[in-house]
């Protein structure tokens, strides 16, 4: 039986966390676009696909599932002939696993067929959709980014790269977006720069990718971000940089250098690392306790407890043991598995935690599920004391520009105080990172709370664009996939 969505439902299925990947001018262009993909695998774990073009024709392999299981062999990957490919992963709330919804998308317009990737969340996506059905526009998937299609589509103008703009400055949100025609490779970013983008070199061949570990496994070289607002064109006559909207002040997603991103990848010249190791470091000066062990939630909890470790003069050891073979507990489709892939990821340590005094470490709080079966099988392994720093302030509020957070409903921290999510978890005591530790960790002296320096919603409330979605309730529900 169909279940009946209210607007929230619908609100939080338009949310994605995804990874984009391009490539221009290479013989592998689809082999490096696959391997790309893999490195970029933490950003969307849904599904993921490759449209490559030999500029005249377009290529493509999609299917739900991690990378390596979709692009098994290398039949696949002849297939997508041509030196130029764009691909992406995809994670899709409940009810979105659909086969229309995987990107990129590809169509064909009066110039000629154009593939679009696009990790982010475009926030007046519904109001845009209801003026463009109006209009007559027929839509084939519940992705925001297509969208972006009809827009282009519909431009009056002629340049494909003048109706590319066009259609942007009619959109709101977070995008960092790829699109493909027969000749080039566009990027762009859009002008608040939520979502990262970085432009790598390999040989003679240029690479847009979502992280720079992405480079790293093919063995491209990082050059530099794509800048908030920026739109780059790579072609036969070489590379190109736009600056074609008005300048807004950059508002890069705290929370991709708390847990999204991998800490391998460099952002804005720091390396995602090194912050969530001085996180760590401010977590123990901001609220020191004295302990026997510092024990991380592995994997996302791990810089951070090291950082707090050293900070501290107390031993780090693995008192939770990680299952490698199964997704990160929070992407998975229903409360049920969620609650289920906590026990199915962790295992305690016995010999670690019998009888100690334990400072556990991890990322974030969002509903608590993770955090209270972690704590309860700690203590069922022996330890005496478990107290529990976070490396991120409590998570109070929803994002609209691209992270998966579930409705404010849901989000433990957005009802209750610090105390009293400490009982609700079971903990001796419970810390999160300030606000401003978090942005010192970044190598700001702290925030500026008049013009914050990253988005931080979650955390704060302030949301730095529009939600013009959101605040219009009276929209159709477009979710009939
Ligand atoms: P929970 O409090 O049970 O909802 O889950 C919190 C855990 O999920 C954190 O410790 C993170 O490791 C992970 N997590 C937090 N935010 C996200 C997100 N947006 N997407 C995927 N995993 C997340």
């Amino acid at each position: 039986m169909n279940k009946t969505l209210d607007y929230n439902d619908v609100f939080d299925s338009l949310h994605e966390e995804c990874g984009v990947f391009g490539i221009y001018g290479s013989e592998d262009a689809a082999a490096h676009c696959a391997l790309g993909l893999h490195a970029l695998q933490h950003r969307g774990q849904e599904a993921a696909g490759i449209i490559s073009t030999n500029h005249q024709n377009f290529f493509f392999h999609h299917d739900e599932g991690h990378v390596g299981d979709i692009f098994n062999n290398s039949n696949i990957i002849s297939k997508l002939s041509g030196n130029t490919a764009i691909g992406h992963v995809r994670y899709s709330t409940a009810g979105k696993k659909h086969d229309t919804n995987i990107q990129p998308i590809f169509a064909e317009l009066e110039f000629g067929g154009i593939a679009v990737a696009h990790n982010g969340n475009l926030t007046n996506a519904n109001t845009i959709k209801q003026e463009l059905i109006a209009k007559g526009s027929i839509f084939k998937s519940s992705m925001d980014t297509e969208i972006i299609l009809h827009l282009i589509a519909q431009s009056k103008l002629n340049t494909i790269s003048d109706r590319i703009i066009d259609a942007l400055k009619q959109i709101k949100g977070a995008y960092s977006v790829l699109l493909m025609t027969n000749d080039s490779l566009y990027a762009i970013r859009d002008p608040n720069g939520v979502r990262p983008l970085s432009i790598g070199k390999l040989n003679e061949s240029y690479i847009v990718a979502s992280e720079s570990c992405a480079f790293d496994i093919i063995g491209a070289k990082l050059i530099r971000d794509v800048e908030p607002g920026e739109m780059v064109v790579i072609n036969q006559n070489g590379f190109k940089t736009y600056k074609p909207f008005a300048k807004q002040l950059n508002k890069f997603c705290i929370f991709e250098y708390i847990y999204f991103a991998r800490p391998d990848s460099i952002i804005n010249n720091n390396y995602v690392y090194d912050v969530r190791k001085n996180i760590g470091k401010y977590l123990a000066q901001e609220n020191p306790i004295d302990a026997d062990v510092i024990v991380p939630v592995p994997d996302s909890g791990v810089p951070s407890a090291m950082g707090y470790a050293k900070e501290s003069n107390i031993n780090f050891e693995f008192g939770i043991i990680r299952n490698h073979y199964v997704g990160r507990t929070f992407i998975e489709p229903t409360d049920q598995v969620r609650h289920l892939g906590v026990k199915l990821k962790h295992n305690a340590n016995k010999s670690v935690l019998q009888g100690k005094r334990v400072i556990l470490v991890d990322d974030s709080i969002v509903r608590g599920t993770t955090s209270k079966k972690i704590v309860s099988m700690v203590r069922a392994a022996g330890a005496k004391e478990v107290h529990m720093k976070i490396s991120s302030p409590p998570t109070t509020h929803s994002c609209f520009y691209g992270v998966d957070t579930p409705n404010r409903s849901k989000l433990i921290a957005a009802s209750h105080s610090v105390d009293e999510i400490a009982k609700l978890i079971g903990v001796d005591s419970l810390s999160f990172i300030s606000l401003d530790g978090l942005y010192k960790s970044i190598g700001e002296a702290k925030r500026n709370n008049e013009e914050p320096q990253f988005c931080d919603a979650c955390f704060s409330g302030q949301y730095p664009i529009e939600l013009v979605d959101e605040s219009n309730q009276n929209l159709p529900l477009f979710n009939n996939l």
